[in-house]
C-alpha cells in the first residue's frame, strides 16, 4: 500500500460518520452490548473489537492500522509512551536466566530497564559497540534471547547494519528489537531488513507537534497478540482516544516534514561544517560521518537531529552560544515542529555523565520545520560568542 492510501485512506470507513473527514474520537471508557451473546463474543476477541478501552478503542485501533502498515508490519499496540512500548517489547522476549545484548548508548530508560531493573529479575544484559557485526557475535551466549537495536541512536547517531545483525541473531534463534524513532518508518523500514519487533517513541516524529507522548510496537499478528494477552493488558499503559487522534492528525503532515527535516538538516549542516568555530559534526549523512556509506544505503534520508563539538575553551563559552541561541529552544526530546538544543555540559556534574560518557564541547542540535535560513542566521549569531 503506498503512504498516501496508508495516511489518508487506511481504516477510515467516513460514510459510518456521516462522512466527517476528520475521524471521530471516541471518548468512553467502556462499550455495551444488545445482549449476553453479543458480549460472549466481544469478550473472546477484547483486541479486535471495542469491549473496553485498555483494550480497544476504535479510535487508537485507527491508529495502529496506519502505524503497522507504515511500518511493514502486520499489527501494532499504542502504548502512553515510547518507555511503555520499549519495555513492553523487552519484557516479552525476556525471562529469568535469560541474557540480551544491547547497542551501546541506547535510549536512557532503555539503559536502565535493561541494566537495572532487569536485574532484578534475573536477566543480564551485555552492551556492544554495535557498529561491527563480529561485536554482536562474540556477545552471544548459551542462553541469549534478545538484541536490542537502535538505529541511529539519538545522541551520537552510531547505526547497526540492521540486515546483518537480524540474520545472525535468526542464526541462533534470537529475537530482535529495534526502536526506529529517530528514522521514520519512511526512511527505515526495519521488519523489511529481517527485524522481529520495532518500537517508536511516536513522541517524536510521528506524532509531531510536541504535544503528545506516546509509543508504539509494530510486529506479526501472531507476536501483537501475545504481547496483547499478556504486557499489554496487565501493566496498562495505553495510549488514551484523544490522544491517538492527536497523532492520527500528526501523520496526516508525516511525509512534509520527514522531508523537510532531512533538507534543512542538511543545509544547516552544510554551513556549519565549514563554519571555524566547529570542531566536529555528528550527522549520518554528512561524507565525514564513519557510517556514511551504510547510512545511504540503509537509510532513505537523514532525520533533522545531529550533534556539534564547539572548539570552546571552556564549558562557559559553550553556555554563552547556547544562551545565545533565540530558535533552538533549550529542551530534551525532538521531533516536533520547533528547533531544538541539548546541550551535554548540563549533565557534566550528574550521575548521567558518567553513563554518556560525552565531551562537554557537545550540543545536540533538531532542526525543526522554520525556515532553514532563519536557523543558519541564528547559529552564526551564537557562535560568534563562543
Ligand atoms: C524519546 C525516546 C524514547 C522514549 O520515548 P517516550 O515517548 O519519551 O517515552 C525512546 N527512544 C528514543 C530513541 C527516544 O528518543
Amino acid at each position: 500500500m503506498d503512504i498516501s492510501a496508508i495516511l489518508n485512506e487506511l481504516g477510515e470507513d467516513r460514510h459510518s460518520f456521516f462522512g466527517a473527514v476528520s475521524p471521530p474520537i471516541f471518548q468512553t471508557s467502556n462499550f455495551c452490548f444488545p445482549n449476553v451473546a453479543a458480549l460472549r463474543s466481544s469478550l473472546e476477541k477484547e483486541k479486535e473489537v471495542p469491549f473496553y478501552t485498555r483494550g480497544n478503542n476504535p479510535t487508537v485501533e485507527l491508529l495502529r492500522k496506519k502505524i503497522a502498515a507504515l511500518e511493514g508490519g502486520e499489527d501494532a499496540l499504542m502504548f502512553g509512551s515510547g518507555s511503555a512500548a520499549v519495555a513492553a517489547a523487552i519484557m516479552h522476549v525476556v525471562q529469568a536466566g535469560d541474557h540480551v545484548v544491547c547497542v551501546q548508548k541506547p535510549y536512557s530508560w532503555t539503559n536502565k530497564l535493561l541494566n537495572q531493573m532487569l536485574n532484578r529479575y534475573g536477566v543480564e544484559t551485555t552492551m556492544v559497540d554495535g557498529t561491527l557485526v563480529e561485536n554482536w557475535k562474540e556477545a552471544i551466549k548459551p542462553n541469549t534471547k534478545l538484541f536490542v537495536l537502535e538505529s541511529p541512536n539519538s545522541l551520537t547517531f552510531e547505526l547497526q547494519d540492521l540486515a546483518a545483525v537480524s540474520a545472525l541473531a535468526k542464526a541462533h534463534g534470537i529475537t530482535t528489537v529495534c526502536d526506529n524513532s529517530y528514522a521514520t518508518p519512511l526512511n527505515q523500514q526495519p521488519i523489511k531488513l529481517g527485524v522481529d519487533i520495532v518500537v517508536h517513541s511516536a513522541t517524536k516524529y510521528l506524532a509531531g507537534h510536541s504535544d503528545v507522548v506516546v509509543g508504539a510496537l509494530i510486529s506479526t499478528k501472531e507476536r501483537c497478540d501475545k504481547i496483547f494477552h499478556s504486557e499489554f493488558m496487565t501493566l496498562g499503559g495505553i495510549l488514551a482516544p484523544f490522544e491517538a487522534w492527536l497523532v492520527l492528525r500528526g501523520l496526516r503532515t508525516l511525509s512534509l516534514r520527514v522531508e523537510r527535516a532531512a533538507s534543512s538538516g542538511m543545509k544547516v549542516v552544510d554551513f556549519l561544517s565549514k563554519h571555524s568555530k566547529i570542531e566536529r559534526i555528528l550527522h549520518p549523512h554528512h561524507p565525514s560521518f564513519p557510517q556514511y556509506q551504510l547510512a545511504l544505503k540503509q537509510q532513505k534520508r537523514p532525520g533533522g537531529m545531529f550533534s556539534i563539538f564547539l572548539k570552546a575553551e571552556n564549558i562557559s563559552a559553550v553556555e554563552r552560544f547556547c544562551d545565545s541561541l533565540r530558535y533552538f529552544l533549550i529542551a530534551a526530546s525532538w521531533g516536533g515542529y520547533e528547533s531544538l538544543q541539548y546541550p551535554i555540559c548540563t549533565l557534566y556534574d550528574s550521575e548521567n555523565y558518567g553513563y554518556t560518557q560525552l565531551p562537554w564541547n557537545m550540543v545536540r542540535l533538531y532542526v525543526g520545520i522554520e525556515e532553514p535560513d532563519d536557523l543558519i542566521f541564528d547559529l552564526n549569531q551564537a557562535l560568534e560568542k563562543v
